[in-house]
């Protein structure tokens, strides 16, 4: 590869998002910064001195114009970070809001990977990390069955997002491509985060950018934290 590698991270306008563009971009590659507001995207790019790309993942047209933006420039996308997610606040089994956050955390990060496969295969060393959670394992002490009161719908549709990490990395195990899903741990993207424990952000970004810079005989199909395998 003669040009550096393209990144394009979904939701990093703010949060973990924009610190693993900053991450990325000092480490060399062309950083695309996904945002469904293209207005505050703009700001957080020219700050970070990174391209912006105007992506919402839940607008299926959106990712397939976004993807034909890429391609013409570019022609391939080396790495591909889902970090876009919403937490839902459905206590009470709201499906309106289970739905909505799933129609982030789930269907936003799946429509987007397949919309650009194509472009991950052309590199022939694509990355995909999907930004889950501890919260979405069966097996950390904080996730699923976890007995303290949590909305359901964030690590439900964490620990799908987990099993979609699986089937793609096998469905796609003999293509370069490495598809991975990676915790940032608990972080300080919301105010009073400190006080109850988060670590600062760019820690949580670092363990996103492991994953994302694998050298291609890195693993594939595992949820890893600060670059340690977590239990499914
Ligand atoms: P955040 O500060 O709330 O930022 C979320 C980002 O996602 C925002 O840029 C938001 O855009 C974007 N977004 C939401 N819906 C979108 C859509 N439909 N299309 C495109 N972008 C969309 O969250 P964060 O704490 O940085 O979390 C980032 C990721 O890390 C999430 O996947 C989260 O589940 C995961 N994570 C976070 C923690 C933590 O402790 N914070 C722990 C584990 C995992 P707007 O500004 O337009 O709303």
């Amino acid at each position: 590869m003669t040009s550096p590698p393209v990144a394009l991270v979904t939701g990093a306008n703010r949060g973990l998002g924009s610190e693993v563009c900053r991450q990325l971009a000092a480490r060399g590659l062309t950083v695309l910064l996904g945002s469904r507001d293209l207005e505050a995207g703009t700001v957080a790019a020219k700050r970070l001195g990174v391209r912006v790309q105007s992506l919402d993942v839940t607008d299926p047209a959106g990712i397939h114009h976004a993807r034909d933006q890429i391609a013409e420039e570019y022609g391939r996308l080396d790495v591909l970070v889902n970090n876009a997610g919403i937490f839902g606040n459905a206590v009470d089994g709201d499906l309106d809001d289970i739905r909505a956050t799933f129609a982030v955390n789930l269907f936003g990060a799946w429509q987007t990977t397949v919309a650009f496969e194509p472009l991950l295969r052309a590199g022939g060393h694509g990355r995909v990390v999907n930004v889950s959670s501890g919260v979405g394992s069966f097996g950390t002490p904080e996730g699923i069955s976890n007995p303290r009161p949590v909305p359901p719908a964030y690590p439900v549709s964490k620990a799908a997002l987990n099993a979609l990490t699986v089937r793609l990395a096998v469905e796609w195990r003999h293509t370069g491509i490495l598809v991975n899903a990676a915790c940032p741990g608990f972080i300080a993207t919301f105010p009073g985060a400190e006080k109850l424990g988060a670590r600062p952000i760019p820690e949580g970004a670092a363990s996103v950018v492991w994953a994302a810079t694998l050298p291609d005989d890195g693993p594939s199909g595992g949820l890893f934290r600060d670059g340690q395998p977590l239990p499914w």
